[in-house]
C-alpha cells in the first residue's frame, strides 16, 4: 500500500459549526493519519494515507458536511510525507487580521431533541445546543469564537458538560455554548401582578395556559422578544394587533409541525425545504384555508415558519393551539427588543406576561423572510441565520463601509474580497433604530477587526445614512440608489460587465434632482445612463401621497387627462375624499405646490391600487401595491396599451384603458392581472429596444418592486422566453436592504480603477425639500 501525504485547504463557513471534529471522526473512518486546524480563512488539513482512502475522505467531506458550514473551495496540494502516527485537532492560535467568517445562528438540531428526552442532564433542558445546532452570532462578541468571547461566559461548565466539550468524539467537542440543566441559563416568567417563576416546569404550564386563554406573551427568542398569542384566535390576534399598534402590516405566525402548515397554506417543494432548513426563515405562502382576518389583515399571503428553538417544541407538545402568531417584540417602529428590563418595561402593558432568560443577546437579530419565486429561495428580510455569512466579490473590498438606504437599512463592511452585511436594522428615521445602526457598526468594526478607509453611501443628502458616512471622516463616495440597486444583484451573481438594468422602487433620488424609481439602466459597476423611464407625475404634497395613494390616482387622472376630467371622475373614482381635501389636492397640482416629480414605480402601483378601491389608504409600507398584487387574477393574458416617447414610458394609453373596464363593472382581479401584465410587457418592448441598440444580453433586475412576485416570476419567464439572460436577488434582499451590497461593490470597483464618477445632484431643479 502506498502511503500519499497532502495538505488540503478548505475555505469558506467552516469555524463555529463543528468542522473540525467532523473531519476528525472522517479521517477515523477513513484510516487518515495527520492533523486538522483553523486558520485565517478556514480550516487546513494534513492527511496521509492511501489514495484510495484519501479520495473518499474528501468525496464524504463535501457529502456530509455539517449543515450550517458551507464550503467556498477545497485546494489539495502534494507534500512530503512526515510519517503521523495517528489524526489529531490542533488548538486554534492567533487570528490575524484576516477575515474570519462567523457562523449564524442555527436551530436546534433533532440529536439535540432527542438528548432532551434522554440524557439525565439535559431532560427537558431548553437551551440544549451542539456543534451542529444553537445560538452562534446572536452570543458572539469577539473572535476568535469561544466561549469567554460570548455571552456563555458568565455560565461555568459543570464537570459533564466540560467532558462532553473536551471529548473529541462526542457531538459537544468545542460546542461553545454547551449548557445542561446544572450550569445553563434559564427562563423566568414574570406575570403582571408582578410574580417571578423560575421553576421551569410551572413556567412552561402556565405559558401554556395563558397562551390556550386568548392572552398575550412577549417571549424572549434567540436574536429578540416575540409577541406571541393564538393565531386561530381572532380576539387574541386583534387584540394583539391594537395593543402592539401594529397599523395593517401582516403578522408573522409559527406552526407546530409542516403538516399544519399545509393544511392552512399551499406549499410547493421548494418552500417546503425552506421552512425545514436549519435557518427557519418566515416564508411567505398562499392562504388555502383561511386564519382569522387579523393575521394578514385581508392579504392572501402569511408569513409562516416552524419552530427553532428547544422552548417553541417544548411549547407545542403541551399547547391546544398549532399556531402561534409570532410577530417582532417591539414598539411600531423600534428595533426588536433584546433586554430583559427594558422588555419588562415596554412590554407591561402590553402582555399578560413576559417570558425572559438570563443570557444575554449581544447581537439583535430579526426573524428573517424569504419567498420562493421560479423555484429558488428569495431573501427579502436578511437577519437570523443568515447574518453574518458574507458574499464573496471578485474585488478588493478591504477597508470599505457601504452606508445603506434609509427605510429597510442593512449597512455592509469589506474584508479582503469578502462583503459582511448588516443584519436588518429598520428605518433611520426612528431614533432607536438610529442608535441600533451606530451600535451595530461598531460591533462589526470590532468583532472582524474592522479598518475603515473608504465608505459609500446614497446620493441623497438627508439619509441618516449618508449623514453617518460623512461623519466617518473617511471619504465618501456618492452612489445613485438606482444603481446602487442593480449593482447589488450584479455583485450577487458576480456581474462584471455592462448590463441592462431594470431598477423598479418606490423612492430614489435622482441625479436629476428629481425621485427615480421606474428606470431603465445601461450600467457597470462604475456608473450609469438613464435612457428610459417612467414618465414623470406630480406627487401632490410628497411622502404624503405614500399614506394616501388616491393622491397619486388624481395626479395620474389630472396629468394624463387635465383637470375637467378628474373633476368628473371624483364622484365615481374617489367618493371617499372629501371635497375640501379634493379641492386642495387639484390646486396643489395645478400650481406645483409641494408637488415633486416622480418616475417611480411604487406610485404608479399606488395610483393603480387606488383608482381600483383596492387600497385608497395605507398604513404601512408597500400596503397599496401588496394589495393589488393579492387580489390578481391567475391565467389573465391580457393586458393595457401604453406609450414609450423620447425615453419616457407613458401610460396614458393604460388609464384610459383602465378606466373604461372600472365603468364597465370588470372585476378587480382582472383589472389588476391586466396591470401587472402591463408593467411586464413594458419591460420587455424596452430590454428589446435597448438590446437593439447595446447589443447587450444580460438583464438585471433589482428594486423593492421586485418583491411582487407577479411581477418577478412574469418578467423573468417572458424574458428569458425573449432569449435574454435574466439575474435576479437571491440571497439579498431586492429592496432597499440589499443596496449596501451594491454601494460596497461599485466603491470597490471605482477605487480599483481609480475611475472618478462624480455623481452629483443637479441643485437647479432641486425638489428635495418636497420628500
Ligand atoms: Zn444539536
Ligand atoms: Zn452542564
Amino acid at each position: 500500500m502506498i502511503v500519499e501525504a497532502y495538505k488540503i485547504e478548505i475555505k469558506g463557513l467552516v469555524q463555529g459549526v463543528g468542522f473540525r471534529p467532523f473531519v476528525y471522526k472522517l479521517a477515523k473512518r477513513h484510516a487518515i493519519r495527520g492533523n486538522v486546524e483553523n486558520n485565517n480563512e478556514g480550516v487546513l488539513i494534513q492527511a496521509e494515507g492511501n489514495r484510495n482512502h484519501i479520495q473518499q475522505f474528501i468525496r464524504a467531506m463535501k457529502a456530509e458536511a455539517p449543515v450550517a458550514s458551507k464550503i467556498a473551495a477545497i485546494n489539495i496540494k502534494v507534500e512530503p510525507i512526515i510519517g503521523f502516527e495517528n489524526f489529531s485537532i490542533l488548538p486554534s492560535h492567533s487570528y490575524s487580521n484576516e477575515i474570519t467568517e462567523v457562523s449564524p445562528d442555527i436551530a436546534v438540531c433533532d440529536a439535540c431533541l432527542e438528548d432532551m428526552k434522554s440524557q439525565p442532564h439535559r431532560i427537558d433542558y431548553p437551551f440544549t445546543n451542539c456543534t451542529h445546532c444553537g445560538p452562534r452570532f446572536s452570543i458572539i462578541k469577539v473572535l476568535p469564537y469561544d466561549r469567554h468571547n460570548t455571552t456563555m461566559a458568565p455560565f461555568k461548565m459543570c464537570d459533564t458538560c466540560h467532558s462532553e466539550y473536551t471529548d473529541v468524539s462526542d457531538r459537544r467537542f468545542h460546542a461553545q455554548p454547551v449548557a445542561c440543566n446544572h450550569c445553563g441559563p434559564g427562563y423566568s416568567l414574570h406575570l403582571s401582578n408582578g410574580e417571578i417563576l423560575n421553576d421551569f416546569e410551572t413556567i412552561l404550564e402556565k405559558v401554556v395556559r395563558l397562551l390556550d386563554g386568548e392572552k398575550i406573551l412577549a417571549m424572549k427568542g434567540l436574536g429578540g422578544f416575540h409577541l406571541s398569542c393564538d393565531a386561530f384566535n381572532e380576539d387574541a390576534v386583534r387584540l394583539l394587533r391594537l395593543k402592539k399598534n401594529r397599523e395593517g402590516k401582516p403578522l408573522a405566525v409559527m406552526f407546530a409541525d409542516l403538516e399544519t402548515v399545509k393544511n392552512y397554506l399551499h406549499v410547493n417543494p421548494e418552500e417546503e425545504k425552506l421552512l425545514q432548513s436549519w435557518r427557519r426563515p418566515i416564508v411567505l405562502l398562499r392562504e388555502k384555508k383561511p386564519l382569522p382576518f387579523s393575521v394578514s389583515n385581508g392579504l392572501n399571503t402569511v408569513g409562516a415558519m416552524l419552530p427553532y428553538m428547544p422552548f417553541h417544541y417544548q411549547l407545542f407538545e403541551k399547547l391546544q393551539t398549532s399556531a402561534l402568531v409570532m410577530t417582532s417584540g417591539n414598539l411600531s417602529g423600534e428595533p426588536v427588543l433584546i433586554d430583559n428590563e427594558k422588555a419588562l418595561e415596554k412590554f407591561a402593558g402590553i402582555a399578560d406576561a413576559v417570558l425572559t432568560y438570563n443570557r444575554e443577546i449581544y447581537n439583535r437579530l430579526d426573524d428573517s423572510v424569504c419567498m420562493v419565486v421560479n423555484g429558488k429561495e428569495r431573501v427579502i428580510r436578511r437577519s437570523r441565520a443568515y447574518v453574518p455569512a458574507s458574499i464573496t466579490l471578485s474585488h478588493n473590498t478591504e477597508g470599505l463601509f457601504a452606508a445603506g438606504a434609509e427605510l429597510v437599512n442593512c449597512f455592509a463592511i469589506g474584508k479582503g474580497n469578502k462583503v459582511l452585511m448588516s443584519q436588518y436594522i429598520g428605518d433611520l428615521k426612528n431614533p432607536e433604530t438610529l442608535d441600533f445602526y451606530a451600535e451595530s457598526f461598531q460591533r462589526f468594526r470590532q468583532l472582524f477587526r474592522f479598518k475603515l478607509s473608504l465608505a459609500a453611501a446614497d446620493l441623497h443628502p438627508d439619509y441618516f445614512s449618508t449623514k453617518f458616512a460623512m461623519e466617518t471622516e473617511m471619504p465618501v463616495e456618492l452612489i445613485q440608489h438606482h444603481h446602487a440597486h442593480i449593482a447589488s444583484c450584479m455583485a450577487e451573481h458576480n456581474l462584471d460587465e455592462k448590463v441592462i438594468g431594470i431598477s423598479f422602487d418606490g423612492t430614489g433620488l435622482g441625479t436629476d434632482g428629481k425621485i427615480w424609481g421606474g428606470e431603465f439602466l445601461i450600467c457597470d459597476l462604475i456608473d450609469f445612463e438613464r435612457p428610459f423611464h417612467f414618465e414623470n407625475i406630480l406627487q401632490p404634497g410628497g411622502d404624503l401621497t405614500i399614506r394616501q395613494p388616491w393622491r397619486m390616482a388624481a395626479s395620474c387622472l389630472y396629468h394624463y387627462f387635465g383637470e375637467d376630467f378628474l373633476r368628473k371622475m371624483h364622484g365615481k373614482l374617489f367618493p371617499y375624499v372629501e371635497q375640501e381635501a379634493f379641492d386642495m389636492v387639484l390646486v396643489m397640482l395645478k400650481n406645483r405646490i409641494n408637488c415633486p416629480e416622480t418616475s417611480s414605480a411604487g406610485r404608479l402601483f399606488d395610483a393603480v391600487s387606488a383608482l381600483t378601491g383596492v387600497c385608497t389608504e395605507a398604513s404601512y409600507h408597500a400596503e397599496a401595491p401588496m394589495r393589488l398584487e393579492s387580489v390578481a387574477a391567475e391565467n389573465v393574458r391580457d393586458s393595457y396599451p401604453f406609450a414609450i416617447q423620447e425615453g419616457q414610458i407613458s401610460f396614458k394609453p393604460m388609464f384610459a384603458g383602465l378606466i373604461d373596464d372600472l365603468e364597465n363593472g370588470k372585476s378587480l382581479s382582472v383589472i389588476s392581472a391586466k396591470f401587472h401584465n402591463t408593467v411586464v410587457e413594458v419591460v420587455e418592448k424596452v430590454v428589446e429596444k435597448l438590446s437593439v441598440t447595446t447589443g447587450l444580453k444580460k438583464v438585471v433586475l433589482s428594486g423593492g418592486s421586485f418583491q411582487n412576485k407577479i411581477l418577478l416570476k412574469n418578467t423573468e419567464i417572458l424574458l428569458r422566453k425573449k432569449g435574454f439572460e435574466v439575474y435576479s436577488h437571491e440571497q439579498v434582499p431586492s429592496n432597499d436592504g440589499g443596496i449596501a451590497l451594491g454601494q460596497l461593490a461599485v466603491a470597490a470597483r471605482r477605487r480599483e480603477t481609480g475611475e472618478i464618477v462624480k455623481q452629483e445632484v443637479n441643485n437647479s431643479d432641486n425638489q428635495l425639500n418636497n420628500q
